[in-house]
């Protein structure tokens, strides 16, 4: 693990409150790119915020995870690139990468297909590259290395930089290690939260911004799985609902062998077969270069998303880390390039895709990823995404998209809740739709509506349900309009 990311670990654990209650305006559980992007939204525009994370670190899935990069896509200005500028300032923390290499692009001159694809920082780009997705797609090999970029990061350097501007604003207390234990609410309406270090937390407004930790304690709809075909008349659907999820995935980090160190093939640890992986079958992996030169491996996935949720997260980690050692070894085997490597750590955190959705006023579907923002009708568009359907395994359709949809703000207000958001992956989409709009970038944009619809919600003094998403668009919007001229 890279020194800085364990530093911040330390600096965390460190900041971590006890006992009492404390008040705010807005409070956040969650501190992934959505709880991120809704805390320092809130905040900054001058709501008292505050956030809890249940881990010693911010970033959720984008660091824990290991899921460091951001996809190409639109919706990446506002929270995403004040973040991004941030971390360019940081000495290797940071870069644009363009895709390099893929299996489908196999030249005559290499001597196999690269197992996935790889992710290399190209200098020549710029963030404003990075801002573009749907279009033809891989099969596009000249598109696709024209038009499609994205960011890469060191997962230490992006929890520091959260961490710093959500302090910046001077009105965000951040509690780390510490988890959701109760909620306290009546008719839909959230009075309090009560913590695992036995700190009250008291707001006028509860965002939800985990895998729906506060939303299942209200007893709201939760949808987990492939919805029918009846739920929401998706052509893409099962007939009848399936217990199948978007594949997850434990990313791994590797690093070049130092200088006499000689190129090898490291043994597999006792007890795991060569062949464990699904019978020898192995995935192919997204594999990313960090402006250090280590490199991220993302298999695509690790293990069935379904098979994650019914074994338990402590047996399916130990059982994932058990893939991730045959599957280097796997690649190291066969793909002598990674023979210059070396395993360097196992991310904390396996990465999940998907879990429960929480059912609100609105459910997106694949019907408004198909009917793009052309053919949408909604006039509470809020965020917008141009990400493939892409489900790993887990049973949904794919396939590129023909334009940018949009995300209506219904799908962050859960039904029967008063004065509860909910922002991230958990927010109301089917799950076609989850397999499209789960990015960082669109989790962290999601965030930036909720924080602002707070924020509005309180000083027009009015119901969540009663903001105007034109209002909440015009606040994201002028945030945009003072970066534009500086996007590069
Ligand atoms: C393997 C994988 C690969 C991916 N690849 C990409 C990619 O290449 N590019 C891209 O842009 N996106 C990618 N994604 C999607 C993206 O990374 C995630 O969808 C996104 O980071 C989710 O953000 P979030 O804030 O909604 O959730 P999370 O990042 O999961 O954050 C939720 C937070 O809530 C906290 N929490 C949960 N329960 C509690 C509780 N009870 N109390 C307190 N805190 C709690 C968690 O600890 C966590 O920090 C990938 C995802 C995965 C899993």
């Amino acid at each position: 693990m890279d020194k800085l990311f364990l530093f911040f670990c330390a600096l965390s654990a460190a900041c971590a409150a006890h006992g009492s209650t404390v008040s705010a305006d807005v409070a956040v559980l969650g501190g992934g790119s959505a709880g991120f992007g809704a805390a320092w939204s809130a905040a900054q525009l001058g709501s008292t915020v505050v956030l809890v994370e249940k881990e010693a670190v911010l970033g959720g899935t984008s660091t824990l995870g290991g899921v460091n990069n951001w996809e190409p896509g639109m919706g990446g200005t506002g929270v995403p690139y004040r973040v991004y500028q941030r971390l360019a300032r940081i000495p290797e923390a940071a870069g644009i990468y363009r895709l390099d290499r893929h299996l489908a692009w196999k030249k005559p001159w290499e001597k196999y297909a690269f197992p996935g694809g790889i992710l290399e920082a190209d200098p020549c780009l710029t963030y404003a590259h990075t801002l573009l997705r749907h279009g033809p797609g891989m099969g596009d090999e000249a598109w696709f290395r024209q038009y499609c970029h994205g960011v890469i990061f060191e997962p230490g350097a992006m929890s520091g930089v959260m961490l710093d501007m959500l302090k910046e604003t001077g009105r965000c207390r951040v509690f780390l290690n510490t988890a959701l234990k109760e909620v306290r609410h009546a008719d839909g309406r959230v009075s309090e939260m009560t913590l695992s270090d036995g700190t009250t937390v008291r707001a006028g407004i509860f965002i939800d911004a985990t895998d729906g930790a506060l939303c299942a304690q209200l007893g709201c709809d939760l949808m987990v799985g492939r919805d029918s075909q009846a739920a929401f008349n998706e052509p893409g659907a099962p007939p009848e609902p399936v217990m199948k999820m978007n594949g997850a995935t434990l990313v791994y980090r590797v690093t070049p062998v130092g200088g006499t160190e000689p190129d090898r093939v490291e043994p597999l640890p006792e007890g795991v077969p060569e062949t464990c992986w699904w019978q020898g079958n192995f995935p192919v992996a997204f594999v990313g270069v960090y402006p250090n030169g280590d490199r991220f491996v993302n298999m695509l996935p690790t293990m069935r998303g379904e098979e994650y949720l019914a074994l338990g997260a402590e047996k399916a980690y130990a059982e994932c880390a058990r893939r991730v050692r045959a599957h280097w070894h796997w690649y190291q085997k066969n793909f002598d390039e990674f023979r210059r490597f070396k395993l360097q750590m196992i991310f904390p955190k396996a990465g999940l895709r998907e879990t429960r959705r929480v059912r609100g006023e609105y459910v997106l579907t694949q019907n408004d990823l198909i009917a793009g923002l052309s053919g949408q009708k909604h006039d509470d568009i809020i965020a917008i995404a141009d990400h493939p359907m892409d489900s790993h395994g887990g049973g949904g359709p794919g396939g590129e998209l023909r334009e940018a949809y949009g995300i209506p703000y219904r799908c962050l207000l859960p039904l029967k809740t008063e004065n509860v958001l909910v922002a991230g992956r958990a927010a109301s989409f089917s799950a076609i739709a989850a397999s499209s709009c789960r990015l960082s970038r669109t989790m962290m944009q999601l965030g930036e509506a909720a924080g602002v619809a707070a924020h509005l919600a309180r000083v027009q003094g009015k119901p969540l349900r009663q903001v105007a998403a034109g209002d909440i668009r015009r606040e994201m919007a002028d945030r945009i309009d003072q970066d534009a001229t500086r996007c590069r």
